[in-house]
């Protein structure tokens, strides 16, 4: 499943258009705090190392790109952007959203 469009909302979410036609609005420190790269997990465990008591609660994406065609780079309010979010990943944490709010 891949993004036709992702558009970044001032008050703090990323919208994204699926080619299934869902919509979702994910919340933008929560998509931070999900960032997969070696800074913020550890590679070889897995496990998250990264504080979320480091990352600002107004925590913004200042812009996107696409990598490849698998995955989408933020560049982050708080200076970070080595992550590359994979399409499923940003699917699974649109599920997520979904669930939570039933
Ligand atoms: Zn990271």
């Amino acid at each position: 499943m891949k993004p036709l469009s992702i558009e970044l909302f001032p008050g703090g979410l990323i919208g994204i258009r699926w080619e299934d036609g869902r919509e979702d609005f994910l919340p933008a420190r929560e998509v931070r705090l999900a960032c997969p790269c070696a800074e913020c997990v550890d590679e070889i465990t897995g496990e998250r190392t990264l504080d979320p008591a480091g990352v600002p609660e107004d925590v913004r994406p200042l812009s996107w790109e696409p990598v490849g065609n698998y995955a989408v780079a933020f560049r982050w309010s708080d200076g970070h952007s080595s992550g590359f979010y994979h399409h499923d990943l940003l699917r699974r944490l649109g599920d997520a959203t979904r669930r939570r709010q039933g």
